[in-house]
């Protein structure tokens, strides 16, 4: 019989690389905390409907992405492949928004695709997701943008650059579609087929295609800059003003529209030179209609999420030092020593210590080698000799000195 795999495009993370994702989730909790943004923990699997209704039918992610089962009594689920319309649901749910101020939320986990795998793209992936809860911006907007930027840079992601637009909303944006609409329709034997498909659903989409034609076909197009109403120029003004009061590089592309219909107003991304080619590391905007979308109240909200996989392979390239080893490992030399060995390393474990042993009698030589490849600061010989005085023998494996303890007084390591 063959062993089992692991399943296409699920990935393992084995002990030495779960180092990195601790330093990288640790650091995401640290600066959500600063920033005075708390944990929320939505189920990984919620109806399909709600993505449904939340992400837009005619999306990629909706249309050819989802894991999506019937579970037993006949109700069709879907693991999330984002986590913002099951953010959503929860704050709706259980009513996180009322007592009028803001709910600041994130959330860190995995989500669920169906794409084709490659290098940093999987099926299961891992994300921080940021959102704020009604408070309509535009300075939050800005906020979002400046944890998403902390985060980054304390990770030492270089050369960051702040990507934005403005999506309009539901009083601009209508007049823009048309405009596109008609535009594309026009130059439509120039369009790729996805684009040629989506022109009447989703003509956004256009904008972003990696296509040439499709970017050829659009270069001199329309822009929703021109067809922004007051109050959305207002707010897209007031977003870059405060970006500038903290001194972040950005620049405004009239191509950056995301790839979910829920979009309104802001859309940003955050691109750095260290992670080359695919270089936009995160993402995110305001979707101020999404809440009423799931059958909600009106409320505003703005979020973000940070793809994990390539920051973590990121510290793996530069070498990250490896997480420390244990305090102590623990060698017994003879049989004798096994049962007063195992004793005394639980003492030093309800101590505080972290203690390595393996528990079988071995030589010196080969318990050595066992504590250097494990990384511990020092070893605890406990043999014939160390037994007959009720001691054991402490080497630091650094500073290559030994010398003895009591056995019975754990207090004392
Ligand atoms: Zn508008
Ligand atoms: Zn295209």
């Amino acid at each position: 019989m063959t062993a089992l795999a692991a399943v296409r495009g699920f990935k393992d993370i084995l002990p030495d690389q779960a180092g990195l994702w601790r330093r990288v989730e640790e650091q995401a909790r640290s600066v959500a905390a600063r920033f005075g943004y708390v944990e929320l923990r939505p189920p990984l699997m919620e109806k399909t409907e709600l993505f449904q209704r939340g992400l837009g039918e005619a999306t990629d992610v909706v249309e050819k992405e989802m894991y999506t089962m019937e579970d037993r009594g006949g109700e069709r689920l879907t693991l999330r492949p984002e986590a913002t319309a099951g953010m959503v649901r929860a704050v709706l749910e259980h009513n996180l928004v009322e007592g009028g101020r803001p709910a600041r939320l994130f959330c860190l986990g995995p989500m669920f695709r169906y794409e084709r795998p490659q290098k940093g793209r999987l099926r299961q992936f891992h994300q921080l997701d940021v959102e704020v809860f009604r408070d309509p911006g535009p300075l939050i907007d800005a906020e979002v943008v400046l944890l998403l930027h902390s985060f980054l840079a304390e990770l030492g992601l270089g050369d960051l650059q702040v990507v934005v637009n403005s999506l309009g909303c539901a009083s601009c944006r209508p007049q823009f579609r048309t405009e596109l609409i008609s535009w594309l329709t026009a130059r439509q034997e120039n369009l790729c087929p996805d684009c040629r498909r989506r022109l009447t659903q989703n003509p956004l989409r256009v904008l972003d295609c990696k296509n040439e034609g499709c970017r050829q076909a659009t270069a001199n197009g329309p822009t929703l800059s021109r067809h922004l109403c007051g109050p959305c120029r207002e707010h897209f003004d007031g977003l870059v003003a405060a970006l500038d009061l903290m001194g972040l590089n950005w620049v405004r592309d009239h191509r950056l529209v995301r790839g979910l219909d829920y979009y309104t107003r802001t859309a940003f991304e955050v691109h750095s030179s260290s992670l080359g080619s695919q270089n936009a590391v995160a993402g995110g905007g305001r979707y101020d209609g999404l809440c009423a979308q799931l059958g909600g109240p009106d409320v505003p909200a703005v979020g973000f999420a940070a793809g994990l996989e390539r920051l973590v392979m990121l510290l793996a390239e530069r070498h990250a030092p490896a997480p420390p080893g244990p305090d102590y490992y623990l060698a017994p030399l003879c049989s004798e020593a096994l049962d007063p060995g195992f004793k005394l390393a639980h003492q030093l474990r309800a101590r505080g210590l972290s203690v390595a042993a393996d528990w079988e009698v071995g030589s010196l030589k080969s318990r050595l080698k066992r504590a250097d490849k494990l990384g511990a600061a020092k070893l605890i010989m406990l043999g014939p000799e160390e037994l007959a005085r009720r001691e054991t023998t402490i080497r630091d494996l650094a500073a290559k000195e030994q010398r003895a303890l009591p056995l019975d007084d754990p207090g004392l390591y």
